[in-house]
């Protein structure tokens, strides 16, 4: 399969109309066009006003409101009071996915008097305009142009991505000033096609290319920079598709306006992945450090889908959640030799040859923290849990030459695990005589909703300093017992801030930015944890 040029298109700014009259509009249109839906003229236009905080270039849905031609005078005014907003109508009809009721007529004639009301693009199904008897189409367009408004045709799969290349010639048979195609991700790969379609046609057509559902994100956010006229957003209240974005996350997250085609493209994949922090975290560190570079959550159903993106996009480098750690192995060029011995890899970078090399940053995740407060060679440090975080911090404790412990609920995982690693198993009855440098809970005992709250009983807390991996809630029952006891605490968003920050410094070759990726991680912990 062939790699997806993005080299050479500059997204236009400003957009002529091949074939338009003279009097055709030039229209200079921001990357992103913010949606807005609302079931009353009232509420449309609040969220209106509103949305020109995050962009001058909205879309009106009139056909979400009960008696769209209600609505027009309103539109009027609102139009004539900001005179730089760029304004697409759109009325489309139940049978083509949108809510409008009314007949083929009726929808010409909203569309018509949206135009007349100062909306400078009108949008028409491209059912609709199959429909529509020749003269019909004409009197419109030339309604269209008397008002100085452009013609985009839409096509829409609210199910699958498919046969785009036919849709958009459907479209351009009718020689519209902007082709908008959007169907529905099912999966990574269906972002390419959307990507491609763009990419072939936007350099003889302005085109807006979508793939909807949250596996579309991608399409969303590198839309533009692969030659889209623009991307559609949502306010922050109200999506107008599946997947839609609101425009402050592109804006400030995504920085969709910043892409270009040097923007190296990275992600992290798993599933479910919508709530990862790493987007959050790698974003603000690309951006503290001026790397041209964005991360996005790549929900991965199947290890291949990822592979296929990775190869296509192509990607510079994924941050890997369960269940792929394991899984991705077997496709890796190379990996460092403590990776191989863990069995798990949580990153990947792409060479310079193309090809998956891995590493295993969780490690540093664990030892980095804790060397930050003490000597690890010789020190006493037990384990608890022997599931995959725990498997990470055994081995490379182990590799720094502590003498490592490890109990868990199933005692024979904890005795196949240590003996794996080189390390000791300890019994759960056993730990109360015990005394440790420190104790690192692996366990998701007292992250939000998980019993019993505490990995182990107070008279087993026998060591000055407790790592605690669950970092949802910030401070856990045992980091609180564990600071009530006057012992030294390490909180989980440490061990994920300091896996990122290797992360970003295998991928840019640049000291990563801790104190700043720290800063934004525990910020949203805060807000949302
Ligand atoms: P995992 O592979 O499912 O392993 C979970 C381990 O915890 C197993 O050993 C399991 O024991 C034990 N366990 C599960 N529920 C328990 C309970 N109710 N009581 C006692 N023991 C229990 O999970 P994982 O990927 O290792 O993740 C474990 C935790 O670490 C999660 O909370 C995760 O969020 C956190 N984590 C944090 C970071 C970070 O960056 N801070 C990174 C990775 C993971 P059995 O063997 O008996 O099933």
């Amino acid at each position: 399969m062939r790699q997806l040029d993005v080299m050479h298109h500059a997204p236009a700014s400003t957009l002529e109309f091949p074939g338009a009259p003279a009097s055709a509009p030039r229209l200079r249109l921001g990357k992103l066009c913010i949606a807005l839906q609302a079931e009353t003229p009232a509420e449309l236009f609040a969220r209106a006003q509103s949305a020109l905080h995050d962009a001058r270039f909205l879309e009106f849905r009139l056909d979400a409101l009960a008696k769209p031609a209600a609505a027009l005078p309103e539109l009027k005014r609102f139009l004539a009071e900001h005179r730089d907003v760029i304004a697409i109508a759109t009325c489309r009809r139940k049978a083509h996915g949108g809510n409008f009721v009314g007949s083929l007529t009726s929808e010409l004639d909203i569309l018509t008097k949206a135009a007349e009301a100062g909306c400078q693009i009108v949008d028409l199904e491209v059912e609709s305009a199959e429909e529509a008897t020749h003269p019909q189409l004409a009197r419109f367009r030339v309604a269209l142009r008397a008002a100085g408004s452009a013609l985009l045709v839409s096509f829409h799969d609210f199910s699958r991505t498919r046969a785009l290349d036919q849709a958009a010639a459907r479209i351009q048979a009718f020689e519209p000033d902007y082709v908008k195609v959007v169907s529905t991700a099912r999966s990574l790969a269906d972002n390419l096609a959307v990507l491609r379609l763009i990419e072939d046609r936007s350099l003889g057509a302005d085109v807006v290319g979508i793939a909807m559902g949250e596996e579309g994100l991608v399409s969303r956010v590198l839309g533009p920079r692969a030659g889209a006229a623009f991307t559609f957003a949502s306010t922050s209240d109200a999506a107008t598709a599946p997947g839609q974005v609101s425009a402050r996350t592109l804006l400030d997250l995504y920085r969709v306006e910043q892409l270009d085609q040097a923007t190296r493209i990275f992600g992290v994949a798993g599933n479910p992945i919508a709530h990862s922090l790493s987007p959050l975290m790698h974003n603000a560190a690309f951006r503290r450090e001026n790397v041209n570079a964005v991360l996005l959550p790549l929900k991965v159903r199947i290890l291949d889908d990822l592979l296929a993106l990775a190869r296509e996009l192509p990607l510079g480098g994924v941050a890997v959640t369960m269940p792929l750690k394991q899984e991705v192995l077997p496709h890796l060029a190379n990996m460092d030799p403590l990776t191989a011995r863990i069995g798990a890899c949580n990153t990947l970078r792409t060479g310079a040859d193309g090809k998956l090399y891995g590493f295993n940053t969780d490690v540093a995740g664990v030892t980095r923290p804790l060397e930050k407060r003490m000597r690890l060679k010789g020190a006493r440090i037990l384990v608890l849990g022997a599931g995959g975080a725990a498997r990470a911090a055994v081995f490379g404790l182990v590799d720094r030459e502590a003498e490592v412990f490890v109990s868990n609920r199933t005692h024979e995982n904890a005795m196949a695990l240590a003996r794996k690693a080189h390390a000791r198993s300890v019994k759960q009855e056993q730990l109360a005589k015990l005394q440790f440098d420190a104790i690192v809970n692996t366990t998701p005992c007292g992250m939000t909703g998980v019993k019993p709250t505490l990995p182990i009983k107070e008279n087993e807390l026998n060591a000055r300093l407790v790592f605690d991996m669950v970092y949802n809630p910030i401070e856990t029952p045992l980091l609180k017992l564990a600071h009530a006891r006057g012992l030294a605490i390490i909180a989980g968003f440490e061990m994920f801030v300091q896996q990122g920050a290797r992360q970003f410094e295998i991928w840019t070759g640049k000291p990563a930015p801790e104190a700043e990726m720290q800063r934004v991680v525990q910020l949203a912990l805060r807000r949302h944890g």
